[in-house]
């Protein structure tokens, strides 16, 4: 199958290697990007290439529908690549609205959206979080062509369909259901196709520094949210995250919320990262939080 090449699946070297702003990444190479099938999952993972936040959506295709869990950073063009992937209709669901999950959402004609102030702010597009994603360190290998960093912004998308926690998906001989898990944002869920065992965490989980320092993280219902996430473990068989590496094994999500319990009751190590974050760790995982205000 051959791609567009503005969104090509193909590895590419990054140019600065040093020049590394890369908040979150340990995948190796910095400007990869796929768009591949996943063993036993039936879906694939879309790879936004030449920017740090190594972004993953995923594709997940029934008989009737498909579903994209996620849209990008909205640099490059998803819906050219979704509509090389399936001919069934594409319907949108976000793990949350943070601008480098929804770049995509206003190409498509059906949005579903949670039911909060958070996401409905978000829909209406911004740009101060997007330019900073396009900052030199940020990026790597060529933009696609007809892109214009200086008028780059989240698109406003429209929301067709509020949802709740429990609300499920049916795409044709495979439905996927919604668990509300906030804390990363008011509004961040993860998805279960509970009949193949997958579980889709978006920023609730990922293999590198969670980011849990913004006004809008809440730390009390993130502990609670994975904790919740962990009591599935038994019936999973692959827990999918939103940026850097897709796979982990679903053992990760009872460690997860040991090491989020360690890390605020103070163990752990502790590194600063700029003026106002650190960068905590405990048994391999790393939260970046807020840092405590000096007095
Ligand atoms: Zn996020």
């Amino acid at each position: 199958m051959s791609f567009p090449r503005i969104w090509p699946c193909l590895r590419r070297e990054r140019k600065n290697p040093n020049g590394a702003n890369h908040s979150r990444g340990q995948n190796t190479n910095r400007c990869s990007a796929f768009c591949k099938t996943i063993p036993g999952s039936k879906s694939t993972r879309l790879y936004e290439p030449h920017q740090s936040e190594e972004v993953i959506s995923y594709l997940i295709v029934g008989h009737k529908q498909a579903l994209l869990f996620d849209t990008g950073m909205g640099i490059s063009n998803i819906r050219k690549v979704t509509a090389k992937l399936t001919s069934r209709p594409v319907v949108v669901l976000n793990s949350h609205t943070h601008n480098d999950h929804v770049g995509g959402n206003w190409q498509f004609a059906f949005v579903y959206g949670m039911d909060t102030d958070f996401t409905r702010k978000n829909a209406k597009g911004s740009r101060e979080d997007a330019q900073a994603e396009i900052a030199p360190d940020q990026l790597c290998g060529d933009l696609p062509k007809g892109f214009n960093p200086k008028t780059y912004a989240t698109k406003p998308w429209k929301i067709s369909h509020f949802i709740h926690d429990g609300f499920k998906v049916n795409l044709g001989g495979r439905t996927l259901e919604v668990l509300s898990t906030p804390g990363h944002t008011p509004d961040a869920i993860s998805l279960l196709d509970r009949e193949n065992g997958l579980l889709f965490t978006g920023d609730t989980y990922y293999p590198a520094p969670i980011w849990l320092f913004r006004p809008e993280t809440d730390l009390d219902a993130y502990a609670a949210s994975v904790k919740r996430l962990a009591e599935l473990a038994p019936e999973l068989k692959l827990v999918l995250g939103a940026h850097n590496i897709p796979l982990a094994e679903p053992s990760v999500l009872p460690r997860l919320v040991t090491a989020i319990q360690a890390v605020r009751a103070g163990q752990g190590t502790v590194k600063p990262a700029g003026e106002v974050k650190a960068i905590h760790s405990f048994d391999g995982f790393s939260f970046l939080l807020a840092a405590p205000r000096k007095e």
